[in-house]
């Protein structure tokens, strides 16, 4: 049996968050100091005193980018991102031609669909008071009948869309399974919460919300935006999901044996990445300016024609890439010096390390923006992923 909190007092719950937080923010500002105090790339780095450091070449994102494209490839495996790569497939070789890790982590709660996407967007943990408590893993009910975050929280969830929106920039969520129509049901006009920064964007946080049976359909409608985005001198951030991998991985199981069905669909999915690349390259408005941070929900195999057993490294490891089209590969891991590197086969519970996780995605994803976190997220919150590296301010 876990622990449960809710035995502590209120009292003492809130005093140790206050330590915690304070312990966090002060090693953010001391990691952020000793970083920007780091020597250029061409300088000898003759005083490096920490292993993070020694192993990190500093480095300058020369400014936020304008577009940033949140990818989730439904069960997708890292063992199958290195098997095709391995055979010389385009799209994911050079999606890893940054910074990246295959040892990303699901929820430590969860190695479903929903609760993980849910993560993903607001940067929550599945469990716990400061968690998105988001269960169910099928077509959500109706708002009416409870169907948003916010009801099953029990207070506003923001998302990673509210704080672009809020900023102006052009928002989308572009997704293959229904379900998806919760994030659609909890940011609408009547839903989202009022826009308290800068200009009124409105209430609405998610100016496009589109459907598509398969990847190809998807990554269309994600070239049409980001387009459209460009050509009307907008920034924009969009969610975006395939779910080919999963469908093919219930289908036919997650068979990783050479010219199964699951490793053929892994290749239309590199395609599809592949095209979104090369598309993001040929248009000068997108090239240099869009980002594009790709993880899973989950892997699969355990059982073999599903995801569900939640302490199995078959489901629970992830890719996390995040590509920005310069071609500067990098560990993850190293340059985010508060991240716990997991072991391959362990899991990382939420009271264990600190390692990286889909949650990561919205708090990453801003800040590729130049944008604040996610207002009460816990995951990222501190925007520490890539932290070896140092960005322009805005
Ligand atoms: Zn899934």
């Amino acid at each position: 049996m876990k622990q449960q909190p809710q035995r502590v007092s209120g009292r003492a719950v809130g005093a140790v968050m206050f330590l915690a937080a304070l312990a966090v923010t002060v090693a953010w500002i001391v990691i952020r100091i000793f970083f920007t105090t780091q020597p250029a790339e061409d300088e000898p780095d003759a005083n490096a005193t920490s292993a993070s450091a020694s192993a990190v070449a500093p480095r300058t994102i020369t400014a936020p980018f304008d577009h940033v494209v949140v990818l989730s490839i439904d069960g997708l495996r890292p063992d199958a991102v290195e098997d095709a790569i391995r055979r010389g497939c385009p799209g994911f070789t050079s999606l890893l031609k940054g910074p990246h890790t295959l040892e990303a982590r699901t929820d430590p709660d969860s190695t479903v669909t929903l609760p993980n996407h849910v993560g993903m967007v607001t940067g929550r943990l599945f469990k716990g008071p400061q968690g998105h408590n988001w269960l169910p893993n099928d077509l959500p009910a109706t708002i009416a009948e409870g169907g948003t975050l916010h009801a099953a929280h029990g207070s506003y969830v923001p998302s990673m869309w509210d704080v672009a929106h809020d900023h102006g920039l052009m928002t989308a969520m572009l997704a293959s399974k229904d379900k998806f129509i919760l994030f659609d049901n909890s940011f609408r006009e009547e839903q989202g919460r009022p826009d308290g920064t800068g200009v009124d964007d409105g209430a609405r946080k998610i100016d496009l919300v589109g459907f598509a049976l398969r990847g190809e359909g998807v990554a269309r409608k994600t070239m049409a935006f980001l387009d459209a985005a460009a050509a009307q001198g907008r920034r924009s951030l969009l969610f975006i999901h395939f779910a080919d991998t999963d469908v093919t991985g219930h289908g036919r199981t997650w068979d990783m044996t050479p010219g199964s069905a699951y490793l053929a669909c892994v290749d239309r999915m590199d395609a599809l990445v592949d095209g979104l690349v090369r598309h993001i390259d040929a248009n000068p408005a997108l090239r240099g300016r869009t980002a594009i941070v790709m993880t899973a929900d989950h892997g699969g195999g355990a059982p073999a024609g599903s995801h569900t057993v939640v302490d199995s490294p078959l489901n629970f490891r992830i890719p996390f890439v995040v590509w920005m089209g310069d071609g500067a590969a990098a560990d993850l891991y190293d340059l985010s010096p508060m991240r716990a590197r997991p072991a391959a086969s362990e899991r990382m519970t939420a009271t264990g390390g600190l390692p990286i996780r889909n949650a990561d995605a919205g708090n990453c994803a801003l800040w590729l923006l130049g944008l604040p976190s996610i207002p009460t997220s816990t995951v990222g919150a501190e925007q520490d992923l890539l932290a070896g590296w140092s960005r322009r301010a805005s």
